[in-house]
């Protein structure tokens, strides 16, 4: 997009968002009922969006029955007994009234009283209705409306009218009766006197007690007004073609065209109603009625009205509407409810024909609910049979055949069969099992269990402790909660967006990775400011990086690449190794290895930048734990098992976190380090030799003192020089600190002369700063949350106030010694949309994050410079 029409869509953006964003004016607000027309003085922040989207259509010129806005004012007045003008109010409606009042919170989503429908209904409008739409439908309309009174204004007990016939003259008779032998007076006649308690009773029910936590808890302000609208009904009933019903040209789930709502005809009676009693068709069908056979001129209207409503209200909407003999009443027209895949097509489609600004589109879709896109999904619409409910863990959805091992699961992946693995809870044994599965479903565990983490890292649906599941492994059964049992073989759908597992094979949507998805995010790309790279460590997660457009490889942890199964004896040789030189043999049989694996990062990248961080844990996360693997750990390494004990032991610390890791071990072991430079560098040369000209990024971990980096620096340049000379061939490379400690952060000033680029790693940062293990902090996170000790879990949201402060100082002292110095962040935070704005305004050059949330990074990222650019 050129900067013009940048500019123009920002500015056409902001014209909507200061209309909406009005600050409410209660004062000028009128207070007077209002009856809607094109001009009368309604705005959402005093009357609410019901109110101000029918004047809208009042605009649009469209059918909508005669209707009254009442401001929040006028509500809140009537709650506490100043009502309005009943004369007045009732004037616009003529001498017999027939009237619905619906809420008009200025936000839809927080909700409201429900309507209520046929106020002014009495025995002189009864006779008159007998007349025009017959005895049947206006007994049933007077009947339904003394209940309704009854139990809504009047505050009567809804079992009054148990044993009652209500149906025909008898059973208006008998509910007109109950209602004087409870109250001791006629049934109120009086429109007036109706409307008045019907008022009263919706604004009370909205300031109550409930009412207001309910809203609140949905993002309403403590204060929120409620609007009330009195408007004409629209019976839809008669003799011609009446009904009523809602209708919308897309689909909820998908967002694509389809002509979806229900119509319930009243004139055709039941014989027009589908097989199973729905609604008939609203667009011809060849499986029964429809309102387009029924009523065809309507049907082409109504199709109309909905499609000027999408241009000018600028929103694809929901048309509420009744047919009086063949004619249609415009009743309401509502913002449809969507999917986030449905979300993503709407907004892009909007954009496309120009309804609203691609900037605009990017605003519309919540980044979160993108993830939810880059994964299979069940049809929201099928039908499905939930067996159980357990913790969503890893999204997603799969469907396959149940499995109870490992052993099962690797056999059936061998025949191409799709299956679930089912376990109590996974262990390290299992995962070779998970990688054989295409779903996983445990009876116990959390959101940081094993079987959780591990499915999360690979993009498997998972469901963790579907704790009334009980499986049986000897038998190879899982028992439901009613009693039935699946057995091996049994087909289920594990659904790990939102924890449900489905009997059977649910019908599935695939990822929505489509053209909509693609054009967002293209969009998304143009306007964003901050760059989004990914933490991949294997080819796997970095073919999903590239899939998902990251603009490089943020972190690679370079341990995950030791713990397969070969390499992991070769790495217990090297640490069991006593002498350097017998250290340095171990690792050159990891030489290769580790090249192999840079080489195939690098074409994987196609020349994208690769940030690689030198080995960090603590070694004896590489050694066994338990006797068998120590005993096979002795007989690979062909030592006595005493031997090997007593070295695993010497090399226990009671705080690893803060012991033997990261830059210490390259400080104390520096071949480790030597040859993994060596074998970036050669992977370099190797990879550039056919393909794009890879420029790798080595970064140092927990680095706290300059010094440190000042050692490993030279080493790793004398690295590269000696590969330099072996080979013939020159490269370039860019050497960082990650900082993860406070003091890297504080004595950033003195590190970053030294350095190319700082990536802050925020969880061990968050660690370090709270003096608050990563590992052990989930067994009072909880509490500590409940009890507002903390706002949030800080592991999972950024504390902006503490680690954000040694951010900004880590940032401004780097970049003041050093001007070109690249930032990022590389923690678990740089995929949520509140980190990328903090860091975006700290200066930040990119954010990396796992690869199945760059998508939401490079929207949250977009969303950032679009409201900056409105608000600036
Ligand atoms: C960090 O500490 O933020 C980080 C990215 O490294 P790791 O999670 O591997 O410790
Ligand atoms: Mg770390």
């Amino acid at each position: 997009m050129g900067q013009a029409a940048y500019s123009a869509a920002i500015r056409r953006i902001a014209a909507v968002q200061h209309d909406i964003n009005r600050p409410k004016s209660r004062s000028d607000a009128n207070s007077r009922p209002e009856l809607i027309t094109p001009t009368a003085p309604i705005a959402v922040a005093s009357h609410g969006g019901r109110a101000k989207c029918l004047q809208r259509l009042v605009r649009m010129d469209l059918p909508v029955p005669r209707t009254v806005a009442l401001s929040f004012d006028t509500v809140h007045g009537i709650a506490s007994g100043q009502m309005p003008d009943m004369t007045a109010l009732l004037e616009p409606f003529g001498p017999q009234p027939l009237l619905c009042v619906r809420p008009s919170s200025e936000d839809p989503d927080w909700g409201g009283p429900g309507a209520v429908l046929n106020v002014g209904m009495n025995d002189a409008l009864f006779v008159d209705l007998c007349d025009r739409i017959g005895q049947d439908a206006a007994t049933a309309i007077y009947i339904r409306f003394v209940q309704g009174y009854s139990i809504n204004v009047a505050r009567l007990d809804p079992d009054m009218f148990d044993g009652l016939i209500l149906e025909g003259r008898e059973g208006l008779h008998q509910v007109l009766s109950a209602y004087e032998e409870e109250t001791e007076e006629a049934f109120p006649q009086d429109p007036a006197v109706q409307l008045a308690g019907v008022l009263r009773s919706m604004s009370r029910a909205w300031e109550g007690t409930t009412a207001r936590l309910l809203r609140q808890a949905k993002g309403a302000p403590a204060d929120a007004g409620l609007g009330l609208i009195v408007q004409e009904m629209a019976y839809g009933l008669g003799k011609g073609e009446c009904g009523s019903g809602v209708i919308q040209l897309v689909s909820s789930s998908t967002g694509r065209p389809k002509i979806t709502g229900r119509y319930l005809s009243q004139s055709q009676g039941r014989d027009a109603l589908r097989k199973d009693g729905g609604s008939i068709y609203l667009a011809r069908d060849p499986r029964g009625p429809s309102l387009e056979d029924l009523a065809p001129e309507a049907f082409a209207e109504l199709i109309d009205y909905t499609r000027q409503m999408r241009i000018r209200l600028r929103e694809e909407m929901q048309t509420e509407f009744t047919i009086e003999n063949g004619q249609v009443h415009v009743l309401d027209g509502v913002r449809i409810r969507r999917t986030p895949r449905a979300a993503v097509r709407i907004a892009v489609a909007l954009a496309n024909d120009g309804v609203i600004p691609p900037a605009e589109a990017i605003l519309r879709v919540e980044p979160r609910a993108v993830t939810e896109m880059l994964h299979r999904q069940v049809d929201p619409e099928a039908r499905t049979e939930v067996i159980t409910r357990g913790i969503a863990a890893s999204p997603g959805a799969a469907a396959g055949k149940i499995v109870f091992s490992s052993a099962a699961a690797q056999t059936a992946a061998s025949r191409d069969e799709s299956c679930i693995l089912i376990r109590r809870e996974t262990t390290p044994e299992d995962i070779r099992g998970m990688h054989a599965s295409v779903a996983v479903l445990t009876e116990r565990g959390g959101i940081t269990s094993h079987a959780a983490v591990i499915a999360r890292g690979i993009g498997l649906p998972c469901v963790v402790g579907a704790s009334d599941l009980r499986v049986n492994l000897k038998r190879k059964t899982v028992t439901m909660a009613d009693g039935r049992v699946l057995k091996e073989g049994d087909e289920i759908t594990v659904d790990g967006t939102n924890g449900s597992v489905i009997l059977g094979s649910a019908p599935l949507h695939e990822a929505a990775l489509d053209e909509a998805f693609q054009q967002l995010m293209a969009w998304a790309d143009q306007f964003r400011d901050i760059g989004v790279r990914a933490n991949a460590d294997t080819p796997a997660d970095a073919e999903i990086a590239r899939r998902f457009d990251a603009q490089g490889i943020g972190l690679c942890r370079t341990e995950h690449m030791f713990f397969d199964p070969g390499r992991l004896t070769v790495m217990r040789e090297m640490i069991f190794a006593a002498q350097a030189d017998d250290r340095k043999a171990a690792l050159e049989q990891l030489l290769p290895m580790q090249r192999a694996d840079f080489v195939e990062l690098f074409r994987i990248m196609q020349g994208k930048p690769v940030c690689i961080r030198l080995l960090d844990p603590p070694l004896h996360e590489f050694l066994p734990t338990d006797r068998d693997g120590i005993r096979s750990l002795a007989e690979a390494l062909d030592r006595p098992l005493s031997d090997v004990t007593r070295r695993i032991e010497e090399m226990a610390e009671h705080n690893p976190m803060l012991g033997l890791r990261g830059v210490r071990l390259g400080i104390t072991m520096p071949e480790i380090y030597d040859m993994q430079a060596r074998a970036i560098f050669e992977a370099v040369i190797e990879a550039s030799r056919d393909g794009a000209q890879v420029v790798p990024e080595i970064m140092i971990p927990l680095v706290s003192a300059k010094r440190e980096v000042e050692l490993v620096k030279t080493r790793v340049e004398a690295m590269a020089a000696l590969v330099r000379s072996a080979s013939g061939q020159s490269f370039d490379f860019r050497l960082g600190v990650m900082v993860e400690t406070p003091r890297a952060a504080l004595r950033a000033g003195e590190i970053a002369p030294h350095t190319a680029f700082l990536s802050f790693g925020t969880n061990d940062l968050t660690q370090m700063t709270y003096g608050l293990s990563r590992d052990d902090a989930g067994r009072f996170m909880k509490t500590y949350v409940q009890q507002g000790v903390y706002p949030e879990d800080p592991f999972h949201i950024l504390d902006s106030d503490g680690v954000g402060e040694l951010l900004q100082i880590g940032a401004n002292r780097g970049r003041e010694a050093r001007k070109d110095l690249v930032l990022s962040i590389c923690g678990e935070h740089g995929g949520n949309p509140e980190s990328i704005a903090f860091c975006r305004q700290a200066g930040f050059d990119y954010v990396s994050c796992s690869p199945y949330r760059v998508p939401v990074a490079r929207l949250a990222a977009a969303q950032l410079a679009v409201k900056e650019a409105i608000r600036p």
